[in-house]
């Protein structure tokens, strides 16, 4: 069995990279008898999402401020 060092490396990694299938059955198992790693997992779970949620959260401002620029409006010219 792996020591919880080696599998929240194992864990870091798989973040980034497709793990290996015995890598895969070899954090299934760690995390079915080990607590604290389990905890490590949720943590690093939880921390992806908020990244994620943060950078989709920006590219929305962005796309907001597109709309909301004044020289990209069409305004409808109802004088002529
Ligand atoms: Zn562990």
């Amino acid at each position: 069995m792996k020591t919880c060092a080696e599998l929240t490396q194992l864990l870091s990694e798989a973040q980034d990279k497709k793990p290996s299938f015995a890598d895969k059955w070899a954090t299934r198992t760690h995390l079915m008898m080990c607590r604290g790693c389990r905890n490590y997992e949720k943590q690093l779970n939880f921390l992806r999402e908020a990244v994620r949620g943060y950078a989709r959260g920006r590219a929305d401002d962005r796309n907001q401020d597109r709309m909301e620029n004044p020289k990209d409006k069409k305004i409808p010219d109802s004088q002529s």
